[in-house]
């Protein structure tokens, strides 16, 4: 099974496709933890990204339609992949469809989180993860049962986003709005679009996954 998880930033997208992996043994394909091991990797293509993510501004079609293609290539993503911030135009959902149709494969669904976007700040701002095994947390919601001790693995080192600050995420939404947005039609149009509730408990929106799923 291939899908998309579609929704602003801070809609939980990263947290609910790391859980279809274990329940359903897909695997995840984020385009934004790609292009940030590029960037810490200080490849050219990690350079030319870097400026645009802190400015919490789209990268070119071009490059990441480039990655995504590389990667859904790879032998573990016979299984079943799920999307994770791509696409995010509607020029990469048509790049999409293309590729899957050249690969023989398809998409069975595409899951819209709706979230209010009074909402998305503070999660972005309070959310860090273990650097260790990428467990996230949140300074209000989610806080280890041990202070500063992942509950997964035990690391005491963790990390925060760059781009994940009060003034890139402002920047981060209108992109959203301007750029992704104009997804949704596309697939509605294509009868794929399953709306869940983003703003429900983390377990409840897992549920409306599974039950959107099938
Ligand atoms: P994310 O981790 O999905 O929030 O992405 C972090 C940043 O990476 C975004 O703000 C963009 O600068 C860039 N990015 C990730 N995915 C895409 C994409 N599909 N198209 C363009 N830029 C992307």
């Amino acid at each position: 099974m291939n899908i998309i998880l579609l929704g602003p930033p801070g809609a939980g997208k990263g947290t609910q496709a790391k859980r279809l992996e274990e329940s359903r043994g897909l695997v995840q394909l984020s385009t934004g933890d790609m292009l940030r091991a590029e960037v810490q990797s200080g490849s050219p293509l990690g350079k030319e990204a870097k400026a645009v993510m802190e400015a919490g501004q789209l990268v070119s079609d071009e490059l990441v339609i480039g990655i995504i293609a590389n990667r859904i290539d790879q032998p573990d993503c016979k299984n079943g992949f799920i999307l994770d911030g791509f696409p995010r135009t509607v020029a990469q959902a048509e790049a999409l469809d293309a590729m899957l149709s050249d690969k023989g494969m398809q998409l069975h669904a595409v899951i819209e989180m709706e979230v209010d976007d009074a909402a998305l700040t503070e999660r972005i701002t309070g959310r860090y993860t273990c650097a260790k095994c990428g467990q996230g947390y949140h300074d209000s919601f989610q806080k280890p049962a041990t202070d500063g001790t992942c509950d997964k693995c035990g690391s005491t080192e963790f990390k925060r986003r760059a781009d994940d600050n009060a003034e890139t995420v402002t920047s981060r939404l209108a992109a959203y709005h301007d750029q992704t947005a104009p997804i949704l039609p596309y697939y509605r149009d294509k009868g794929m679009l399953k709306k869940v509730d983003g703003m429900a408990e983390i377990d409840e929106v897992t549920r409306q996954i599974e039950g959107a799923l099938g």
